[in-house]
C-alpha cells in the first residue's frame, strides 16, 4: 500500500509505478494508459488526463502524453436500441482494438472505475467487466481499478472489484476509506508489481509529506473497525441495497424517467422529454439542473451529470429514510415536470 492524501494523488501515483514497472524490467517502451471517455480520476495533471471529460482536458494543456481513451459502456447513453449485454462486449473489444492499434509493447496499462461515478453512475452490463478482465489476461498489461468511489462498500462489497470478479493489478482508494473524516488516499499494489517498484536497484522514488499521516490512518481504522463491528456492508448487501433498488426502480413509473437503475447504494435515473423514444430535453433547458435545485429544495440530494441525476446515500441510511427520500425525489421530479411543461 502506498499511500496519499487523496483520490487524485492515487492516480497520479499509479501513472508513475506502471511506466516505471515497465521501465524496470526492460520494457520501457511499455508507456502509454488507456483509460475511458467520460471517466473521472480527479483533477491533478494526471488525474485530470487519465479522466475522459473533454471540458478538464480544455483546461490546462491536457491530457499529458501517452493517455489515450476508448469508449464507455454506458447502455442508456450510447447504446440505444442495442441489447445491453451485447453492447457491453462492444465496448469491452475497444480495449483489444486499441491495444491491438498501439501494439502491446507499447501498453502499460488500462485504468477505470468499477461504475463510473462523477459521470454519471455509469453501471456497465453484466457483460463489460469479464471481457475486460479475459482482454488485460491475455495481453501484457496491467489492469488499475480506481475504487475511490466503489471501495469501502459502497457495492455491497469491500471493494467492486470483488462485486464484479475483477483482479486489479493496482487498486486506487480514497473517500470511504475514512468515510470522508479525514482526507486518505492509497494505492493498493499486487505483490508481483510491489516487489520491482520495491527493488533496492529501480526504488520507486515517490513519495509524499503527509503519506501515512498518523492522524488520517487512525481515523481510517477507526471508520473500518466501526463498519465490521456494525457489521455495515452485510446488512447493506442483504438489506438496504435490495431494499433501495426497488424503491427507486418505482422512480421509473414518472414521466420524465426513462432509466432508474441502482447497484448497492448507488443509483441514477436519466431524465427524458419522452419515455417511448427517450429523447432527451433541449440542453439550454438544463433539465438537470432544475432537478437538482428542486431536490435540495425538497430536502434531498440528488446531483445532475447533464440530465442523469445521480445519487450515493450514506451506508448506514435505514429503510424509513429510503422511503423518505423517494417520496421527497418523486415531489422534485413533480416539480421539476412542471417547471418544464411552462
Ligand atoms: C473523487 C474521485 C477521485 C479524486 O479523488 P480526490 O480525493 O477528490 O482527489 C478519483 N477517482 C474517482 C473515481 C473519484 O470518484
Amino acid at each position: 500500500m502506498f499511500f496519499t492524501g487523496s483520490g487524485s494523488e492515487c492516480n497520479d501515483t499509479v501513472v508513475r509505478m506502471v511506466r516505471h514497472y515497465w521501465t524496470s524490467l526492460g520494457k520501457p517502451n511499455k508507456q502509454t494508459i488507456i483509460s475511458r471517455k467520460n471517466a473521472y480520476h480527479g483533477s491533478t495533471m494526471a488525474g485530470a488526463s487519465l479522466g475522459g471529460m473533454a471540458f478538464m482536458h480544455a483546461q490546462g494543456g491536457l491530457p499529458l502524453p501517452n493517455i489515450t481513451h476508448i469508449d464507455q459502456p454506458y447502455h442508456f447513453g450510447e447504446g440505444q436500441g442495442m441489447d445491453a449485454n451485447e453492447f457491453g462486449l462492444e465496448r469491452a473489444r475497444q480495449l483489444e482494438a486499441k491495444i491491438l492499434e498501439l501494439g502491446e509493447e507499447n501498453v502499460a496499462a488500462f485504468i477505470a472505475e468499477p461504475i463510473q461515478g462523477a459521470g454519471g453512475v455509469i453501471i456497465p452490463p453484466d457483460s463489460y467487466w469479464p471481457e475486460i478482465q479475459r482482454i488485460c489476461d491475455k495481453y501484457e498489461i496491467l489492469l488499475i481499478a480506481d475504487e475511490v468511489i466503489c471501495g469501502f462498500g459502497r457495492t455491497g462489497e469491500w471493494f467492486a472489484s470483488q462485486t464484479y470478479n475483477i483482479k486489479p493489478d493496482l487498486m486506487c482508494m480514497a473517500k470511504g476509506i475514512t468515510s470522508g473524516y479525514l482526507p486518505l488516499g492509497g494505492v493498493m499494489v499486487r505483490d508481483h508489481v510491489a516487489k520491482v517498484l520495491t527493488d533496492a536497484d529501480t526504488e520507486f522514488a515517490h513519495g509524499f509529506t503527509y503519506s501515512g499521516h498518523p492522524a488520517a490512518c487512525a481515523v481510517a481504522i477507526a471508520n473500518i473497525k466501526e463498519m465490521q463491528n456494525r457489521n455495515i456492508i452485510n446488512q447493506l448487501r442483504e438489506d438496504t441495497a435490495p431494499y433501495f433498488a426497488s424503491r427507486w426502480s418505482e422512480l421509473l413509473e414518472h414521466p420524465m424517467v426513462g432509466e432508474a437503475r441502482t447497484k448497492g447504494l448507488v443509483g441514477a435515473i436519466e431524465l427524458v422529454k419522452d419515455k417511448q423514444t427517450n429523447e432527451r430535453y433541449h440542453k439550454d433547458l438544463d433539465v438537470g439542473t432544475r432537478c437538482r435545485e428542486n431536490c435540495f429544495n425538497s430536502g434531498v440530494v440528488l446531483r445532475a451529470v447533464g440530465d442523469t441525476m445521480i445519487c450515493s446515500p450514506p451506508l448506514i441510511i435505514t429503510r424509513d429514510e429510503i422511503d423518505e427520500f423517494i417520496e421527497k425525489a418523486k415531489l422534485a421530479l413533480d416539480k421539476t415536470l412542471a417547471d418544464v411543461s411552462q
